[in-house]
C-alpha cells in the first residue's frame, strides 16, 4: 500500500473520525455571540454518531474540553474566566434536560436561579453543553460540583429528534447538536427563518445523510 494514502487508522485531528469518514466539510461557521462550552465525555470522542465535534466546528465562539471528572480549578476557569482578554464577564448556564434529577436524593446541589433580569442578552451568556449519552451526561453532572453550581436551562416543547440513528438518548432528549441549536436560537432570539437556524438545520440534515450513507455502504 502506498504510504501516502490514508489508512483507516489515521484520524482527522478536528473531528477525530477516520479520514475517510471525516465530517469537517459539512460544518458551516454560524454567526453567533453566545459562547458555548462543550464538555465532551471521553467515550464520545471517537463515537461515529456523536455530534459534539460537528457542533464545535460550526460555532466560532465555542470551546471543547474532553473529560468526565474535571479538575476543579480547570473547570472553574473554563466556566467563568473570560475567553478573550478584557472581555466582559459572562453568566454560565448548564443546558440540561428536565429529568428526575430534582427528585432524587443523591446530594446534588440545588442549582441557582437563572440570572436576573431574564432573559439576558446573549453577549453576556456562556452556554455549557454536556456531550455524551444521557447516562454519561448525568454522571458528569453528579461528579463535578462546579457544574451543579450553574443555573440550569432546560428546553421545553422540544421537537422530536431527527436523530433516529442513535438510541442512546432518553425519550424526549435531543442530540447535543440539536439541543444546542435550539438553545442558541432561543437565547439569541433568532426567528425560525433566521439564517443561522436554517444553516444549522442544513448542516444537521447533511450529517444524518452522511451517517446513513456510511451505514448502508
Ligand atoms: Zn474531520
Amino acid at each position: 500500500m502506498n504510504a501516502l494514502q490514508p489508512t483507516t487508522r489515521q484520524r482527522c485531528p478536528h473531528c477525530a473520525r477516520a479520514l475517510k469518514t471525516c465530517i469537517c466539510a459539512l460544518a458551516v461557521p454560524i454567526a453567533h455571540c453566545l459562547e458555548v462550552l462543550i464538555l465532551m465525555h471521553p467515550l464520545e470522542v471517537h463515537e461515529a454518531k456523536g455530534t459534539g465535534h460537528l457542533l464545535h466546528a460550526c460555532l466560532p465562539h465555542s470551546r471543547l474540553l474532553i473529560g468526565e471528572r474535571f479538575e476543579a480549578g480547570l473547570l472553574h476557569q473554563a466556566l467563568h474566566a473570560p475567553w478573550e482578554p478584557g472581555a466582559r464577564p459572562r453568566h454560565s448556564l448548564l443546558l440540561y434536560p428536565e429529568t428526575d434529577v430534582q427528585n432524587t436524593s443523591l446530594g446534588l446541589i440545588q442549582p441557582p436561579a437563572l440570572p436576573a433580569p431574564w432573559p439576558c442578552q446573549p453577549e453576556v451568556l456562556r452556554l455549557v453543553v454536556l456531550d455524551g449519552t444521557w447516562r454519561k451526561s448525568r454522571k458528569m453532572l453528579f461528579i463535578n460540583p462546579g457544574l451543579q453550581s450553574l443555573p440550569r436551562l432546560a428546553l421545553s416543547e422540544t421537537p422530536a429528534s431527527a436523530y433516529a440513528i442513535r438510541k442512546a438518548h432518553a425519550p424526549g432528549q435531543l442530540s447535543s447538536f440539536e439541543a444546542t441549536a435550539l438553545a442558541l436560537a432561543r437565547l439569541q432570539a433568532w426567528p425560525p427563518d433566521a439564517a443561522p437556524v436554517r444553516q444549522l438545520a442544513q448542516v444537521f440534515a447533511a450529517f444524518i445523510q452522511s451517517q446513513q450513507r456510511q451505514r448502508s455502504a
